[in-house]
């Protein structure tokens, strides 16, 4: 999808070159503003010996008794709040700012200029009279007036200001958050978590409120008619995106300053929906960067926190959502507002109002298309509707503020954007295009073999990069497979991935057409995600099965090499597989662990008797998407046989039961830390036992690292 993402951007710069330079945002609710134009509203209503001939008239700006007052005002009012010369030099830009609109005479006066013109009305200045008409002098307000149109303007504007800082609160919540689980992520780098996770409280917070699924679904979707269908978060995303929504409603609900007097609306009705609109519609732009963010690759929170791309990308679901709940909320409330004045015609005509229906649809358009159903069954579509329509978003949401506020967070939203894909090319090019080896192995599995740009390139275990297979029918795809260390050869790495319906399934018929063996150019990026902390646990229990191999069998081969061979730690590794296929292609990588100290347990969970290769297939994919059932069948076969001499592993019939293989590990002496990759049913069950174990295991230390990833 690189030339899709890269023919947006130059669309979107086209595009927004033609237009005027963007509005800077300023603060509206600060005090002089604030002060100058109510000020100006307390005027509004006097009547003063003064005509003009200009389309849009101001006397305090340009009839000198009027400018005495307007400035006294503000300078009277100023001071009685405790502020100094200071403030009511700064209002005076201000006021120069707003008389711009209605003439220039003011743009050159100086402050003393303006002191003077204040001194000299305050000689005549008298306090205004309710019903005097055609002034001809100076005129003091009454302080109550003063206060009420202050307190109006101020509601006014700083309800703005108020969506800025909002915005900020929840970018900053996020930090926090990602912060908070840096912290606990970089102490599985220290003995101290192993202390901390035997605590009570710590226990019973992790068994019960972070570590379980809810409901057992998260890496397994839930389907309802197999069209709505979706993926819960786990509790602790639940947890933060709950955290997210609680401030979200809060921020859009509350700190409204309403005048009870409607001095500058007419109504209570109107005050309500244009407050409404004008925070949902900031609001709803806080969120462009943390959604473009959390979409990309090289997400820095990503790096600090440990938190896997998936929860990221979770995350992104729902910052999407509520910036198109927002969207909604702006669009009616605006409009109710400009259909109350009898505005909405003049309105639908201006071109702001056009750009924002237009982001508007965009927005629904592309929460419509992230359904789940598009993304697993047509994903490049889905990828390339939510590129498009995502750039057409930017540019419209651009365009609807260029003149008004906000658009730095835009700013910030296409930064984030840049840095990434810059980093991404770079990434690309560091590895370079090289000629990969790929193997059919069985039926529908390929092993791919790379040599590595440099010995400074590395992966670790549980790490992945994307592959575009460079072939002219699927060159721009681009998806994710981890990646493992050859054994057999230094500074070569291995991906084995297993055949689905799309570009997989396309790399499987060319290998076919060439007697299962070809040359292929490949373009890699990454490596991607971090590797589980594994090594300072005393025991590691490292659970896998479908395509989720190479994480674990990477993770016990340098155990194995290190601690493990030592006789420091005990490494246990339960593959679990539907025939033996998927062995033969991991082959020199079991091997090798036949040297190290690694228990090896494989269960086979085929049918063999009663499938030929096609049903075997069928019913293998389904077990990997997870089809709620349970994923595994119990063998008719009395003895598995593996397919090579691989004599340190000890074979089984059927499923594990997953609670006994965890409990027999947690009656080892020590910490454990539990690794899971595979079928989705088979991690959400094992992320299920992993947090009973915690709770029943008061004096033990356990953590659980899950290593599949889905989006
Ligand atoms: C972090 C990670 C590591 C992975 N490691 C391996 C591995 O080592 N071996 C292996 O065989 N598979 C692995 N996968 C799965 C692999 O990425 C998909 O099987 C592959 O993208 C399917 O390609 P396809 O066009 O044939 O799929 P399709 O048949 O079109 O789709 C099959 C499924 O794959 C998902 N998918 C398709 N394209 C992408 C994409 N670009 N990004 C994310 N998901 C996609 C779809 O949602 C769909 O549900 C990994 C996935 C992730 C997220």
């Amino acid at each position: 999808m690189h030339w899709v993402s890269i023919l947006s951007t130059i669309l979107l710069y086209c595009l927004s070159g033609a237009r005027a330079s963007p509005a800077k945002t300023i603060m509206y609710g600060k005090l002089p503003l604030v002060m100058t134009d109510s000020c100006m509203g307390v005027f509004g209503e006097v009547t003063w010996e003064y005509t003009s001939d200009a389309l849009y008239a101001s006397p305090v700006c340009t009839y000198e008794p009027a400018l005495q007052s307007f400035l006294y005002c503000i300078y009277d009012t100023l001071h009685e709040k405790g502020h100094s010369n200071k403030t009511f030099e700064k209002a005076l830009d201000a006021v120069k700012e707003d008389c711009s609109y209605y003439t220039d005479t003011l743009h050159n006066m100086t402050t003393s200029d303006f002191y003077d013109t204040l001194n000299n009305g305050t000689k005549y200045m008298v306090q205004y009279v309710e019903g005097s008409a055609n002034l001809t002098y100076p005129v003091e307000m009454d302080a109550q007036a003063r206060e009420n149109f202050y307190h109006s303007y101020h509601g006014f504007y700083a309800n703005y200001d108020i969506g800025h800082t909002y915005g900020g609160i929840i970018c900053a919540y996020f930090v926090g958050v990602m912060i908070f689980a840096g912290i606990l992520h970089y102490m599985n780098y220290t003995r101290f978590k192993t202390t901390l996770f035997k605590q009570k409280i710590v226990r019973y917070v992790r068994g019960y409120a972070t570590l379980p699924t809810i409901g057992s679904k998260h890496a397994s979707a839930i389907s309802y008619l197999k069209i709505f269908t979706g993926f819960v978060p786990t509790r602790f995303e639940g947890i933060i995106i709950l955290g997210y929504l609680v401030l979200h409603t809060v921020f859009l609900a509350y700190g409204y300053e309403y005048d009870p007097y409607n001095l500058i609306f007419d109504s209570r009705r109107e005050q309500v929906a244009r407050y409404v609109a004008d925070r949902s519609g900031v609001l709803a732009f806080a969120h462009f960067p943390l959604i473009v963010l959390f979409a990309g690759r090289n997400n820095f929170l990503e790096c600090i926190s440990g938190v896997k791309y998936t929860s990221f990308i979770m995350f992104h679901k729902w910052l999407g959502r509520m910036m198109f709940l927002d969207a909604m909320i702006h669009g009616a409330a605006y409009t109710s507002y400009e259909v109350f004045y009898k505005y909405w015609e003049a309105s639908k005509a201006e071109l702001y109002w056009q750009f924002g229906v237009a982001a508007l649809c965009l927005a629904g358009m592309m929460v419509f298309f992230s359904l789940a159903v598009f993304r697993k069954f047509f994903y490049e579509t889905f990828l390339f509707l939510h590129i498009v329509l995502g750039a057409l978003f930017f540019y419209t949401c651009w365009e609807h503020v260029v003149t008004l506020s906000g658009i730095e967070w835009v700013y910030a939203a296409i930064a984030i954007w840049i840095v990434d894909r810059l980093i991404r090319l770079v990434r690309l090019s560091y590895f370079g295009f090289p000629k990969a080896s790929l193997q059919l192995v069985g039926d529908d599995i390929i092993r791919v073999t790379v040599e590595k740009p440099t010995r400074l390139w590395k992966a670790k275990p549980g790490q992945y990069v994307f592959v575009s297979f460079l072939h002219p029918l699927y060159f721009w795809q681009s998806h994710p497979f981890t990646v493992l260390d050859s054994i057999t050869k230094d500074g070569e790495m291995v991906i084995i991935l297993k055949e689905k319906k799309g570009v997989t399934r396309l790399v499987k018929k060319y290998l076919c057409r060439r007697g299962g063996n070809a040359l292929m150019r490949l373009a890699i990026e990454g490596p991607y995600g971090s590797s589980s902390p594994v090594h300072n646990y005393d025991n590691i229990l490292l659970l896998t099965g479908g395509t989720g191999l190479p994480g674990p069998i990477a993770h016990a081969i340098k155990l194995g090499k290190t601690s493990a061979a030592a006789g420091k730690q005990s490494v246990k590794l339960v593959i679990v597989v539907r025939g033996f296929d998927v062995l033969e292609a991991y082959k020199p990588e079991l091997l090798c662990l036949t040297d190290l100290n690694v228990q090896v347990h494989i269960y086979n969970t085929m049918k063999v008797p009663l499938l030929d290769s096609s049903d075997s297939l069928s019913t293998s994919q389904k077990d990997e998407e997870g089809d709620g059932k349970g994923g595994f069948v119990e063998t008719s076969l009395d003895k598995s046989s593996s397919p090579f001499e691989f004599d340190c592993a000890v074979f089984h019939h059927g499923r594990p039961d997953v609670e006994e293989v965890l409990r027999e590990s947690t009656e080892l002496s020590g910490s454990l830390a539990v690794v899971c990759c595979g079928p989705p049913v088979f991690v959400d069950k094992v992320r299920d036992q992993t947090a009973k174990a915690v709770l029943e295991n008061s004096s033990k230390a356990i953590e659980y690292f899950e290593e599949y990833q889905s989006w």
